[in-house]
């Protein structure tokens, strides 16, 4: 009997209700024309509940069978910089003659020893997530210890398994490791109910996950996945395409934009690790290598210091225009500038102090000048008319309370 009929019947079994397929607008119809003359007529209409809309979970593609369209542009096509296949080439020579640690503790290759690959691209994109703020020197030993030391191996089904408290004590030597412990529990979560236990593979589902921003669903994407949707961005790549001149940007996802829109999609994996070696070994954050760096003997880079060609002549440069990277970037100048003016700023912080040290004393014995009488404390209104044998009242011990 259809939902009609039962109700029909439990409204007290005076209309009929028709066979048992019929639906509810033919039920109504039929129960109007049969009790028209005999029976009052229904009015109400039986509607069936409409089902409750679930929300949606950003679309995801499997490479394997569906192709994808390339993005849209998200940035007007624009002139590419002028001279810059000449200093990617001098870069790229620079930094295949000089090992850098992303180049063997980087993201992609930390999880390269696991055979399978749902696992691979789950601790790829846990270690870029633990990346964030910390050095390839710190997240891949890290992510080594998951690997060897995790109970199960370092898998999802681990990770969703382990406690919050347990799963810190495997990530505390990283920044931010108590906000990364809570996006990776969630993140494991959101893999399992949205994601059928594997890494999405569109951007927008990438960047749904906490703690993961553009920078990491690019890499994410390309390493994982092996497309590249995008360039990622980190600071290094800001910083040196900013002071290459290549554009005038605040943000990396400006950089990402601006480089998108005229650098060659076939180097938009490359850069990144072009630029983030070359940030760890020569165009360091802090002292930059202008003295040994080829773009500099060339006069191609404005961000150059300390003269550019005239800061030339290390160990690494043996005059031929050839990089002789290979050796200890002819940072022996550099160090030693590096040493003196530490040196110096020590001895003028050193000589500040003694100053002050000086200027103190003086005061000092300036007030042990001046004669006892004119110390003498006042004594208190209430001491006044006091045995002058008493002592005054602000000069009185007080016993301490136990
Ligand atoms: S010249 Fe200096 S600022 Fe320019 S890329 Fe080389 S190290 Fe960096």
């Amino acid at each position: 009997m259809g939902t009609a009929g039962r109700k029909r019947k439990r409204g007290g079994g005076v209309y009929s209700s028709g066979t048992s397929d019929t639906t509810c607008a033919e039920a109504t119809t039929t129960s109007t024309t049969t009790t028209s003359t005999t029976e009052p007529t229904l009015t109400k209409t039986i509607r069936p509940k409409k089902p409750r809309r679930q929300p949606a979970a950003p679309k995801t593609t499997n490479p394997k069978t569906k192709k994808q369209k390339p993005a849209a542009p998200e940035h007007e096509p624009i002139d590419p910089p002028p001279n810059w296949e000449r200093m990617y080439t001098l870069t790229r020579e620079m930094r295949n003659k000089t090992p850098a640690p992303v180049d063997t503790m980087g993201c992609e290759m930390v999880a390269n020893n696991e055979p399978d690959p749902r696992n691979r691209r789950f601790q790829t994109l846990i270690a870029l997530m633990l990346s964030s703020q910390t050095k390839d020197t710190v997240t891949a030993p890290t992510i080594w210890n998951m690997q060897k030391n995790m109970p199960g191996g370092f898998t999802l089904e681990t990770i969703l398994s382990l406690p919050a408290p347990t799963l810190h004590t495997y990530i505390n030597k990283v920044g931010f490791h108590n906000t990364k412990t809570t996006h990776i529990k969630s993140t494991a979560t959101l893999l399992k109910t949205r994601f059928a236990s594997d890494i999405p593979d569109s951007i927008p589902a990438l960047m749904s996950l906490p703690g993961v921003g553009p920078k990491m669903a690019y890499l994410a994407m390309s390493a994982c996945w092996g497309r590249d949707e995008g360039i990622g961005v980190d600071v290094h790549v800001h910083r040196i395409t900013n002071l290459w001149g290549w554009h005038v940007t605040k943000t990396p996802e400006e950089t990402r934009k601006k480089l998108q829109a005229w650098l060659p999609r076939g180097l938009w994996h490359d850069v990144n690790n072009l630029l983030v070696g070359f940030g760890q070994s020569v165009c360091l954050p802090v002292g930059r290598r202008c003295g040994v760096c080829r773009l500099a003997v060339e006069g191609l880079c404005p961000g150059a210091v300390g003269g550019g060609r005239s800061g030339m002549g290390g160990k690494g440069e043996d005059g031929d225009g050839d990089w002789d990277g290979d050796d200890d970037y002819g940072v022996g100048e550099l160090e030693k500038k590096e040493k003196r003016e530490k040196r110096e700023k020590k001895e003028k912080k050193e000589k500040k102090e003694k100053k002050e040290k000086e200027e103190d004393g003086e005061a000092r014995v300036k007030l042990e000048d001046i004669p006892p009488h004119t110390t003498t404390a006042v004594p208190d209104i209430e001491d006044l008319g006091r045995s002058p044998s008493l002592p005054a009242r602000s000069t009185r011990r007080r016993s301490k309370r136990p």
